[in-house]
């Protein structure tokens, strides 16, 4: 199944109903059904995503998920700091 959310537009987002700058954001499991979905006893067809919820309008939207970039964690094996020590006896 291809998902098609926009990207996680991160904690100043914009609503896209009232231009409202500030949004909750909820993680949604795959099948999870959606805040404002109707309630029903099958499974959401909706993907692992994360949920935003306008704080001043209630909209609600979703947004694909936002993994962390692993940059600016230096991997001790190649830091130059690690790399100029020398090695242990
Ligand atoms: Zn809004």
């Amino acid at each position: 199944m291809a998902d098609t959310l926009p990207p996680f537009s991160g904690d100043t987002t914009t609503c896209p109903k009232c231009s409202h700058t500030q949004a909750v954001t909820r993680h949604k499991a795959a099948g999870e059904p959606g805040s404002r979905d109707p309630i029903t006893f099958g499974r959401s067809p909706k993907g692992e995503r994360l949920e935003r919820e306008c704080w001043r309008c209630d909209f609600v939207w979703d947004e694909a998920l936002n993994p962390p970039v692993e940059e600016g964690e230096p991997d001790s094996a190649e830091s130059p700091y690690f790399a100029n020590l020398p090695d242990q006896p």
